[in-house]
């Protein structure tokens, strides 16, 4: 057995102050620890026992001609067998570009002006940073990871094993957490009222519905109770409630948990969901939309939720940024123009399938559904637009961008996907 440290801040070393300590199942790979102390960050210890690489052990049985509903297997060989997870894969999203995005391609040289100056300015002061030694998602030493793209002075490795990308220099636990609470313009976009009802549309409405078909499909019945953690404005919470369900959501944003109140009439818990899991264990579905990236220990939230599903038929849900896509593709040519995907503040993780497939058989749950969609067409055109002047190719791209993206969806060279997982049922 080797036990790594994954860094962070010094827990004092002393493990009577452990907070809790997650045995995983399988009886083997992690344990997660994490210290009392508020200050002190999580300290993940992390057992690599053995020598296959994780990114050698996911496979794939798909279906030559990609359609937009499809079964796939997902295998995970090991020594002991194979697993397989059937999973229920859905490729692209109906989007109407024009009426959410206009507004933003309008002020793209704005918002990149201030995100490129703000970024630089983070990941050129070393009070701001740590330096990460081990891989977010499975524990491997990073010394032998392989440096991706440099984008604003942050450095994207990824790890030799299971795959996954991250921020090397990364921003520290204790800066991250004050700029998640404090930071206004991160929340801009989603607290724009007039854009409320476009964004539940057009956004969440198809989100909700998808989820509430997993949730059927996986257990025969309707959900009646959704916890959305890092929630942001309560867009998603907000029309969970409309349609009749039990929903909350967990947010450290300032400006997001007063958008909520003041818009949705919705008080939003001010919680670390890491320590406070147990108190939501009331929940069928427990949901994670674009937060995975931005946290230094994704497994921190994902053990969490495992966790507070235990023992009750329940799914968590997880949108993530995708690697293997056109967006980084376009970005790794245009890396001094990112306003978004690439933007290493905060998305200090950027996933692969390998990676989140480890992320979830770590954490305690079996995949069951897979969603890709993305903007990756919208990211070529406003760097396109960027380059050649906008008024000569917006125009045209807006037209053309539902159908590029649709091709793109339906290749898995889309720069988002949602996960589901539900409770493992070797755990039990
Ligand atoms: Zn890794």
């Amino acid at each position: 057995m080797q036990v790594c440290d994954l860094g962070g801040e010094p827990t004092g070393g002393n493990l009577t102050e452990l907070r809790y300590t997650m045995q995983k199942p399988y009886g083997k790979d992690i344990i997660l620890e994490k210290c009392q102390s508020a200050s002190a960050r999580s300290t993940l210890a992390v057992r690599i026992g053995e020598k296959m690489k994780e990114s050698a052990r996911w496979s794939k049985i798909i279906p030559i001609k990609a359609k937009s509903q499809q079964k796939e297997v997902w295998q995970y060989n090991s020594s002991e067998g194979t697993e397989n997870y059937n999973v229920d894969v859905r490729l692209g999203k109906p989007l109407d570009f024009l009426a959410f995005k206009s507004k933003r391609m309008g002020a793209f040289k704005a918002d990149l002006l201030a995100i490129s100056k703000s970024r630089k300015d983070v990941f050129k002061n070393k009070k701001n940073l740590e330096h990460v030694k081990f891989c977010p998602v499975c524990g491997y030493d990073t010394e032998s990871s392989i440096e991706a793209v440099n984008i604003y002075n942050a450095i994207y490795r990824q790890c030799s094993n299971c795959a996954h990308y991250f921020v090397v220099n990364r921003p520290s636990p204790s800066f991250l957490e004050s700029f998640y609470s404090e930071d206004e313009q991160y929340q801009g976009p989603y607290t724009d009222k007039n854009e409320i009802n476009i964004r539940v549309l057009n956004i969440v409405a198809p989100k909700l519905d998808w989820v509430i078909k997993q949730f059927k499909r996986v257990y025969g019945r309707e959900p009646k109770s959704i916890l959305d953690v890092g929630t942001g404005s309560g867009h998603f919470v907000h029309l969970c409630r409309e349609r009749g369900l039990k929903a909350d959501g967990v947010e450290l944003s300032k400006t997001g948990i007063e958008f909520c109140k003041n818009n949705f009439n919705i008080e939003l818990f001010n919680v670390d969901f890491i320590s406070e899991w147990s108190k939501f264990r009331d929940y069928d579905i427990i949901c994670f939309w674009g937060v995975l990236e931005h946290v230094p220990y994704p497994c921190e939230l994902l053990s969490a939720a495992s966790m507070a599903l235990s023992g009750k038929e329940g799914l968590v849900i997880a949108e993530v940024p995708r690697w293997d896509s056109i967006s980084t593709a376009v970005q790794e040519v245009f890396s001094d123009s990112i306003t978004r995907h690439l933007d290493p503040l905060g998305h200090i993780s950027c996933f692969t399938d390998t990676s989140l497939a480890t992320l979830f058989r770590d954490s305690g749950f079996d995949i069951t559904a897979a969603w890709y969609f993305g903007m990756d067409a919208y990211e070529w055109s406003i760097q396109l637009s960027n380059l050649f002047g906008k008024n000569k190719v917006n125009k045209k791209m807006k037209e053309l961008m539902p159908i590029f993206q649709q091709t793109l969806d339906k290749a898995k060279l889309s720069d988002e996907v949602v996960i589901v997982g539900k409770p493992s049922e070797k755990a039990e």
